[in-house]
């Protein structure tokens, strides 16, 4: 059950300007059991991308990725690149300022109404396409340099033969020299050291927190609280581990793959957040 379905549209301060339908994710009786691709679509309600720039906190994250993937970029020659998980349109935003010709896609009408709005507000007029990663190739055409697939996105699916699909895609879309940029929580961590890690909470400024409610070898269901308002999301994901995005990313085709611990190059034993994978095709 989520908390935003809970409450009423007008008991909480900020939600009032919102519809029942605007706040309400679908996850029905068991939300444990929803382990489902196809759900991403219903849990990016307006509510929920409305608030999703104070989660990600774009000055915050600009500071925190520094020039990483434009250096990735710029070191590889890269002028075209498909953003396929958009969102709100915060690194499509980046290439453009960084120069780059960007197509910015992703399956979620929601999101790419609230990118091209973040887009306008930066000066720029991004090039949305409204498109499922299985299907990409069907909606967005063209060859791309690179394409990259940030803000732990490849955690929305949910079985072996969608990734294996997806990638597939993203590979088929790259010139014969493309490069992937694909980044995924570190939840090797969180699966093998349990809640207590100090991962446990993931704070985003002092205005949001991402916790997992719970998690298991096949979900990893996370808790999005606004302190603002008061308003709860949730999205349940699959844990990914790093190795087995690592043999998928293999396994279809791609030849060198990088993995970089929040954006460091080498990394000891301290466990990141993140994994950024830098995975070419020659
Ligand atoms: N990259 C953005 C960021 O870092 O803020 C958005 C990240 S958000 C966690 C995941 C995005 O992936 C959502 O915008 C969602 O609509 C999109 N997405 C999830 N599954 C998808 C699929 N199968 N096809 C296309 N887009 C998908």
């Amino acid at each position: 059950m989520t908390a935003a379905a809970d409450r009423s549209p007008d008991t909480a301060a900020g939600l009032d300007e919102y519809t029942e339908a605007d706040v309400h994710q679908e996850f029905g009786e068991n939300p444990n059991e929803v382990r489902d691709t196809n759900h991403y679509q219903e849990e990016y309600v307006k509510g929920f991308v409305d608030k999703w720039d104070d989660y990600i906190g774009w000055e915050g994250r600009a500071a925190s990725e520094g020039s990483f993937f434009i250096d990735q970029l710029s070191a590889r020659g890269v002028e075209k690149v498909l953003d396929v998980a958009t969102g709100t349109g915060f690194n499509s935003v980046q290439l453009l300022k960084g120069g780059f010709e960007t197509v910015s896609a992703d399956g979620s009408a929601e999101m790419l109404a609230k990118a091209f709005e973040n887009g306008r507000q930066h000066g720029h007029v991004l090039r949305v396409v409204q498109a499922d990663w299985r299907w990409l190739n069907r909606d967005v055409h063209g060859e791309y340099d690179a394409i990259i697939c940030l803000g732990n996105s490849f955690t929305h699916l949910f079985n072996e033969r969608d990734r294996r699909k997806a990638l597939a895609e993203f590979y088929a879309m790259l010139k014969h020299d493309g490069v992937l940029i694909l980044d995924q929580r570190n939840y090797d961590e969180i699966l093998d050291n349990g809640f207590s890690s100090k991962h446990k909470y993931f704070y985003c400024g002092d205005t949001v927190t991402a916790e997992p409610e719970y998690i298991d070898d096949g979900l990893a269901r996370f808790r999005y609280t606004f302190h603002d308002d008061g308003s709860v999301y949730h999205l349940n994901m699959f844990p990914l581990r790093k190795d087995y995005v690592r043999r998928l990313m293999r396994e279809v085709g791609f030849q060198k793959i990088d993995s970089y611990g929040d954006f460091q190059e080498t990394y000891g034993t301290e466990s990141p957040d993140f994994w950024i994978h830098v995975a070419e095709k020659t």
